[in-house]
């Protein structure tokens, strides 16, 4: 819709100006610091950042309600760069200019409500938010992006050039990562580091498509972030993993889009992330409090952060009640079926306790859980919730486990309503879906194939061996009348087919 078609009291606010007062500041020791040069940890203590906005209290002298009518007025415009996650640009990264802006389609992802037979296998009405219909097939776009809108906005203003960006990952940050960087090459390059073996073989053609460089390494996703750390820590690179705090304030798009696909209003809901490196349940968390501060949502939504048995360090560390006992200790990861969130030292943990704390001290009382889940439950509710319509990746099937766990601790009550991040999509996991139906499944991940929810392909060959087409030799048309009916007698047969009258 044309600008001038939309309501005069809200016209000047529709399209933002660049704006804010944006800056680092430190977990640690809680310096400032200026976004005009790349910058991952605080250089005083080494602490991890987070971006904050010195004008944020002129955002709350417009209304909630006000907000909530820009939000979807902008809907309707068709200005690419407010398309994705800068529909919210106020709230995420409100000094780039809208020129800046780098869109490749993420954000807007939608929110699928589960089918009655999955509502009643679970006992709870529920919806999958499928962030796995993202440009590169996985949340980590919403950060990417907004990761990217930065260096190109350091690059449109001179600040930097001839820009190297890297990360590690266990998958999906690579894909993201070269994919956004691709559509600024030659500006930027970008080379990525995955642990060998220990990423799906889609996750790897997605950077060498893109025209990365890709580094494989031994060890797991924690040895290759050590050396990225090594890395940015010695040479001039852009990071792009989600220890750059330009990450996590793109994720929170994720959490304002939530707000508005349920009308603002977020009593009785509860928000489930499977937890990795911990930068997007920080970035979930993050987003809610903004909104909430702002008057833009009437309360804040239950989190629940889920991590498998198999790679639950933030569990661990809240499992202790006192929060001045509470002490992160890394875990050794053993395999796992989540393997995008198969994190022993998540980089975020400094983030997690602050927000955490933050967010339940909003609430008085206790709104963020943390559920510890088997790696069995991840596939199994995964394979479920694909049966149903969804599209779910391992992950989101251990959000579908966690949802599950929660309820049984009564974390979650009959009249709450879950919306559940299905962090990727399907196929990028689909070895795993494999190897289950396979019964293949390596004996470390703990996981025994439940033969009602296997599903394998039947090859169907006719009784008369030399009456078989193929893509050389085709068949005669009486032969192929005859292969024919003797096949389709063969399918209907197994289907149980009625003959029509
Ligand atoms: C990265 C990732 C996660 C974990 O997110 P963190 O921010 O690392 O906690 C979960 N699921 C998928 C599909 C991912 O790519
Ligand atoms: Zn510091």
């Amino acid at each position: 819709m044309m600008l001038d078609l939309f309501p005069k009291e809200i016209r000047s606010f529709i399209i933002p100006k660049a704006g804010g007062e944006l800056y680092y500041k430190c977990l640690g020791c809680l310096a400032e610091h200026s976004l005009d040069k790349l910058l991952y940890v605080c250089p005083e203590c080494n602490e991890v950042l987070l971006i904050e906005d010195r004008n944020e209290k002129d955002l709350h002298k417009i209304p909630g309600a006000t907000w909530q009518q820009i939000f979807d007025f902008r809907k309707m415009l068709k200005i690419p760069a407010l398309k994705g996650i800068y529909r919210y640009h106020e709230f995420l990264g409100s000094c780039i200019p809208l020129e800046s802006v780098i869109y490749l389609g993420e954000g807007h992802t939608p929110v699928v409500e589960a089918n009655e037979n999955l509502k009643k296998k679970v006992g709870l009405s529920f919806f999958y938010k499928n962030d796995g219909q993202n440009p590169s097939a996985s949340f980590k776009d919403r950060g990417m992006a907004s990761a990217i809108s930065s260096i190109k906005y350091l690059i449109d203003q001179n600040l930097v050039s001839d820009v190297i960006a890297v990360c590690a990952s266990t998958g999906d940050t690579s894909a993201a990562a070269a994919l956004y960087a691709s559509y600024l090459s030659p500006l930027i390059k970008s080379a990525v580091l995955l642990p060998h073996k220990k990423v799906t073989s889609q996750q790897l053609s997605q950077p060498l498509g893109s025209g990365a460089q890709v580094f494989e390494i031994p060890g797991v996703f924690d040895d290759c972030m050590k050396i990225v750390e090594h890395l940015a820590d010695k040479y001039s690179v852009a990071l792009l993993n989600s220890k750059n705090a330009w990450r996590i304030l793109g994720q929170e798009s994720y959490s304002y889009e939530i707000a508005q696909d349920f009308e603002w209003d977020m009593k009785n809901r509860v928000v489930i992330v499977p937890i990795g490196n911990a930068g997007n349940i920080s970035a979930v968390m993050n987003g809610f409090i903004k909104f909430y501060k702002a008057d833009i949502i009437n309360c804040l939504p239950k989190i629940i952060g889920v991590q498998s048995e198999h790679a639950d360090p933030v569990f661990q560390y809240y499992i202790e009640p006192d929060e001045t006992r509470r002490k992160f200790i890394p875990v050794n990861t053993k395999p796992s079926v989540a393997q995008a969130a198969m994190i022993g030292n998540p980089v975020s943990m400094p983030r997690v306790i602050k927000i955490t704390k933050e967010y339940n001290t909003f609430t008085n009382y206790q709104n963020v859980f943390f559920v510890q889940v088997t790696e069995q439950s991840i596939m199994d509710w995964q394979l479920t919730a694909n049966k149903n319509g969804h599209i779910a990746c391992t992950q989101g099937g251990e959000c579908l486990a966690g949802l599950v766990k929660a309820i049984e601790l009564d974390i979650i009550t009959g009249q709450e309503t879950a919306i559940l991040d299905a962090t990727a999509h399907s196929i990028k996991f689909s070895e795993f879906q494999d190897l289950y139906f396979k019964s293949a499944i390596p004996e470390d991940y703990k996981i025994n194939p439940d033969p009602d929810k296997i599903n394998l392909p039947s090859l169907i060959m006719p009784d008369n061996q030399d009456i078989t087409p193929s893509q050389k030799k085709r068949l005669g048309q009486k032969d192929l009348q005859k292969f024919v009916k003797n096949i389709s007698d063969k399918i209907a047969r197994r289907l149980n087919l009625k003959v029509s009258l």
